[in-house]
């Protein structure tokens, strides 16, 4: 840069130099240095005027120039085609871009801030029915389901939503709204009713197959029963089958009343009046109550209420989880242990600890522990009846009360099961609150 006003420098004291000697030789000492400058300066006009005409776009190309001309033109000249390559570039990076959008399956709408549709692919204008006139539309305007009007309005999307597709009824799409930048939403739909479907099929076939074996089970435990009771009936060198037999009926029996309560789990929507505040204190003491009828030893529980919170939610299927919690502390503690039972509640919300000097769990085991019939190995020798379903209804039911379960536990030392709900589902007891 400082070269090329150098030599414009140069050019201009040895213009001037040579003007003034000229003069002085021609007798004109003022004319010839004045029609010099005004040279000068003509030029330098001449190549701004050539400068603004391009920089409004009137003119193409910029002139080749001179002296600080020909090197301002230049470098405008550089810049020009780094940035209409940089253009063609993303023009071509776009066009990719919408070409791999429209190739997608799933619906995808791009939404304002406001929720008007800027742009969709041709999924979304299968699945959701849009059309070209429907751009800066609202979008619940066009998807006017009131789940999904109060999915937008919640403003919380960290969860999908399902939906039936507009006009369709047979059609289920799953909706997700993901914040990309401040004032753009993607709207992603897929259509899921395959998958629903499927799910409902094993669902269904679970539920019924767990059905169907309860009455030939309930008929041969009965027969089982009345061999066990008449002596002269089996040889007593036979008895200790038969208890193993009882023994092995009584997981069946676990086994199948667990199926069926996953199953109804998963399909029975909660109905209205079922969520109520839950006296979570007296809960666990009706809980404890019948661990204190349990005919085996078992290591002594203690109870610690911290809080006075009550527990919006369903006080059966609370009761089912807490239940489950407590008595696998009971099963696998030794009697010589001990058992804390702590509900207590915070700003974040309210928390039930299950906390045992039982044997651990190897860390490695920990994160499957929730997944159907899932067993530590070993675990049958404290707990023979086990089904390793309990956990699951555990998550199941924290699911639906917007919960979640921690588990932290340390080989030789002992577990600590935390049911963790959030402060919207905790209610003082002094307030009344109606039932959601
Ligand atoms: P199960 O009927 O076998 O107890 P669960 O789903 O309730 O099934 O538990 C899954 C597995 O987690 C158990 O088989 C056991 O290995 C382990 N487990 C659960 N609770 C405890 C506990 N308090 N101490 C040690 N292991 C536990």
């Amino acid at each position: 840069m400082t070269r090329a006003l150098r030599s414009e420098f140069t050019l201009f004291v040895l213009g001037l130099s040579i003007a003034l000697i000229v003069g002085w030789i021609e007798g004109h000492f003022i004319a010839v240095p004045a029609l010099f400058v005004f040279g000068y300066l003509a030029r330098h006009l001449y190549y701004s005027w050539h400068l603004l005409a391009w920089s409004y776009g009137k003119q193409r190309d910029l002139p080749e120039g001179n002296g600080l001309w020909a090197e301002i033109f230049h470098r405008l000249r550089l810049q020009q085609r780094h940035h209409r390559r940089r253009k063609r570039h993303l023009a071509k990076m776009l066009s990719s871009f919408r070409q791999a959008t429209e190739a997608l399956p799933d619906a995808a709408v791009v939404l304002t801030a406001g929720f008007e549709i800027e742009w969709f692919n041709k999924a979304a204008a299968h699945l959701l029915g849009l059309k070209s006139q429907d751009k800066w539309m609202r979008i619940d305007n066009l998807l006017r389901h009131p789940g999904f009007v109060d999915y937008l309005q919640q403003g919380k999307f960290a969860q999908p939503i399902t939906l039936h597709a507009p006009n369709r009824d047979n059609v289920q799409l799953e909706v997700r709204v993901v914040p990309y930048v401040p004032d753009r939403y993607l709207l992603l739909a897929q259509d899921v009713t395959q998958i629903r479907l499927l799910e409902r099929q094993r669902r269904d076939f679970v539920a019924h197959v767990s059905h169907e074996l309860r009455t030939p089970l309930t008929v041969i435990k009965g027969y089982l029963e009345t061999l066990m009771d008449t002596e002269a009936a089996v040889a007593p060198p036979f008895r200790p089958l038969l208890q193993r037999m009882d023994d092995q009926l009584r997981r069946l029996q676990y086994l199948i009343d667990d199926l069926l309560y996953l199953s109804r789990l998963e399909t029975v929507q909660n109905k209205p009046g079922s969520i109520q505040p839950v006296d979570v204190e007296q809960l666990l003491e009706d809980i404890l109550g019948e661990i204190d009828q349990l005919k085996e030893p078992h290591a002594p529980v203690e109870l610690r209420i911290e809080s006075p919170t009550l527990l919006l939610g369903n006080a059966q299927e609370l009761r089912s989880a807490f239940t489950n919690l407590i008595v696998n502390a009971v099963k696998y503690t030794p009697p010589t242990g001990t058992i804390t039972v702590r509900w207590y509640a915070n700003a974040q919300g309210a928390c039930l600890e299950v906390a045992d000097t039982g044997p651990g769990i190897p860390a490695e085991h920990i994160p499957r522990l929730t997944e159907r019939f899932y067993r530590v190995p070993g675990s049958e020798l404290h707990n023979p009846t086990g089904t390793g379903l309990g956990l699951a209804i555990v998550k199941h039911v924290l699911n639906r009360h917007q919960g979640s379960l921690e588990i932290q536990s340390r080989l030789g030392q002992g577990s600590t099961f935390r049911c963790r709900f959030p402060a919207e589902r905790t209610v003082q007891p002094h307030v009344s609150t109606a039932a959601s």
